[in-house]
């Protein structure tokens, strides 16, 4: 891992890479340490597949994947699944009909100056924030899904997903403290990104300084003003968020139009 070449990216832009690194490390790590899935799992579980093949953006080999595995999951009367079968599909079925997630990881803007700095946690948070404004974007996909019932469907399925297999139990503690504060006050797709992105915030204000924090990627409230200075304003020399420029900022940053797909496969 040390000898990975350095990437270099844009901030201004979004990485196919970094989305489809989540992706495999979600699958292929994350989940290998759940050998059976059932029950509470299992439903989480297929939810995050079923949300991540209707909203993932741009309808490539990751949708494909996605969709094929959300079938198969919906299709199988079972209520235990071996990982087993699922890596099996994943690897080895999937390749068969050509579609396939790539086998390693690739971290472009989740790039951190020193191995187990960034990557996954990093690809999790802007694979989340791409969902959101997808989600605003074609507010009709998740029909006939189950999902569509939920006023926040991106969250409660972030939400559940962190709870049951995330590894880092302090950021799932933490994270579903905020969600059950908060969540019933999003009633709209709108609300859904603004809300991720000020939790987001305010766990970027709480790591500040902390060991997990990478020197070549401070922690800070986001987006900088050389990212959106008109997100920021002043008044009576304190500094405010302009909310309506935030959500238009982040309607573009994380829109499928602003995804770059160098260095994916
Ligand atoms: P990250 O915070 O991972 O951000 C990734 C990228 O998202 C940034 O590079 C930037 O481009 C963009 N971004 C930054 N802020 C925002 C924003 N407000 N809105 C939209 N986009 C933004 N670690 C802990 O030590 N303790 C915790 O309690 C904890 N809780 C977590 C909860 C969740 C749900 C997740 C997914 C992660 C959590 N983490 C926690 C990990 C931590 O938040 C970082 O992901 C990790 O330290 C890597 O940081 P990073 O510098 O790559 O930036």
């Amino acid at each position: 891992q040390d000898s990975e070449p350095w990437r270099d990216f844009n901030r201004f832009q979004v990485y196919t890479a970094d989305l489809e690194s989540a992706l495999h490390y979600l699958l292929r790590v994350e989940l290998a340490s759940h050998s059976m899935l059932e029950g509470e799992k299992l439903k989480v579980f297929k939810d995050l597949v079923t949300l991540v093949s209707k909203l993932y953006p741009g309808g490539g080999s990751v949708v494909k994947l996605m969709e094929t595995l959300s079938d198969w999951l919906l299709s199988l009367p079972l209520q235990r699944i071996p990982y087993q079968a699922v890596l099996d599909l994943v690897n080895n079925k999937m390749r068969i009909a050509g579609v396939f997630l790539g086998e390693e990881l690739r971290w472009v803007g989740c790039q951190g100056s020193r191995p187990g700095l960034r990557g996954y946690p990093c690809s999790l948070w802007t694979l989340f924030h791409v969902l959101t404004v997808q989600h605003d974007a074609m507010p009709n996909a998740l029909d006939n899904t189950g999902l569509e019932v939920e006023a926040a469907p991106v969250l409660q399925v972030m939400r559940s997903y962190i709870r049951t297999f995330f590894g880092c139990q302090e950021c799932s503690r933490h994270f579903e403290q905020a969600v059950a504060a908060g969540i019933h006050e999003v009633k709209s797709a709108e609300q859904q990104i603004v809300w991720l992105w000020n939790q987001h915030n305010r766990v970027n204000a709480r790591l500040a300084g902390s060991l997990s924090d990478d020197p070549l990627f401070p922690k800070a409230q986001w987006p900088s003003p050389s990212l959106c200075a008109s997100c920021h304003e002043e008044r009576n020399g304190v500094h405010e968020w302009n909310l309506d420029n935030v959500l238009h900022f982040l309607r573009h940053h994380y829109s499928a139009s602003n995804l770059s797909p160098k260095y994916s496969l």
